[in-house]
């Protein structure tokens, strides 16, 4: 088995669910990107317009890059919140995916230094500025759907990425064929029209951004096509015919708690900021802080006229 076959095994058996290689190279994305932010698709993530030069190019960023290493780890819950109660994303249900990818991805990496001790390199999770879902289909692990997710064949989308990029050469893997073909049901589902086009989404218009990302008042207009989500939004996802084939996280940190399990409107709408913490101490919604999860909660309400 050549090198690259045993880290490939070793990301599963630390619990990823996909592993793939590809060469560290300059993207080619820069005419995509810069469009995008012409069009102000950022909205207020000013992030995004810093560190472009190496966003494009993750030579740029690790010294010496030669190899991409991809992953994908499930978050598909096995257990959901009622269809009634306020939506959170998925995502979103279990412990904050940037310490549990970030944990496995520098077990990975103490492995591969451990058999090549020479080897240097970094660990990213959505914490760096890196194309995640480029380099994930370019190493092989799916291809990016028309809602500009990662579409993993046979497995879907709900997956965390994270990346290990090290100045070692590997065997690298090829990108795959499977495409979204003439499906348009996520542009078409979409309530806020976010999705202006196949394989672009205009983070203004969308829930996600509109109840995680953004600082002050929510949209008026998205509030009307709010729905019942209250921290990021998943129909998208939910629509997508690839995730019929979605089967359920083995991640016990992803699990939700009782208390959240438990989460109705009326408890949103009387919760302080003392239950917040208690709930949402290990948790990603922690992005949305007190006020942003707050100021969600009066919108829902509102929109259901409560
Ligand atoms: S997350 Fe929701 S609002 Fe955003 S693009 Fe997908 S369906 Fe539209
Ligand atoms: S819903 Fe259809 S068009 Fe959208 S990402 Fe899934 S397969 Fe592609």
């Amino acid at each position: 088995m050549s090198f690259s076959q045993e880290i490939k095994q070793q990301a599963l058996q630390l619990g990823f669910d996909a592993c793939g290689i590809c060469r560290a190279t300059g993207s080619g994305e820069e005419e995509r990107y810069m469009e995008w932010l012409r069009d102000h698709c950022q909205g207020t993530m000013g992030y995004l317009e810093r560190n472009i030069d190496k966003r494009l190019d993750p030579r740029l960023l690790v010294e010496d890059a030669r190899s991409i290493i991809s992953v994908a780890l499930n978050y598909y819950p096995p257990v959901k919140l009622p269809g009634r109660v306020p939506q959170f994303a998925y995502y979103a249900y279990g412990k904050d995916y940037h310490d549990v990818v970030r944990e496995k991805l520098r077990q990975l990496y103490d492995w591969i230094r451990e058999r090549h001790p020479g080897v240097t390199g970094r660990c990213f999770t959505d914490s760096a500025p890196v194309l995640e879902r480029f380099w994930a289909a370019q190493a092989g692990l799916g291809f990016i759907g028309k809602n500009t997710l990662l579409i993993i064949p046979g497995k879907g989308s709900y997956f965390f990425l994270g990346e290990l990029i090290i100045d070692m050469e590997l065997d690298y893997d090829q990108p795959v064929t499977e495409s979204c073909g003439d499906c348009t049901r996520c542009l078409r589902s979409c309530p806020t029209g976010a999705i202006d086009r196949p394989y672009r989404v205009n983070a203004r218009n969308c829930i996600s951004y509109q109840t995680i990302e953004h600082k002050g008042e929510i949209s008026p207009d998205i509030l009307p096509n709010l729905r019942n989500n209250i921290y990021g939004c998943d129909i998208c996802q939910k629509v997508c015919p690839w995730n019929r084939e979605a089967t359920p996280h083995a991640t016990p940190d992803f699990l939700p708690s009782a208390a959240f399990l438990s989460l109705d409107l009326e408890q949103l709408q009387e919760m302080d900021e003392e239950c917040w913490r208690q709930i949402f101490r290990h948790s990603a919604v922690k992005r949305a802080r007190f006020a942003g999860l707050k100021r969600n909660v009066e919108a829902v309400s509102k929109s259901r006229g409560k």
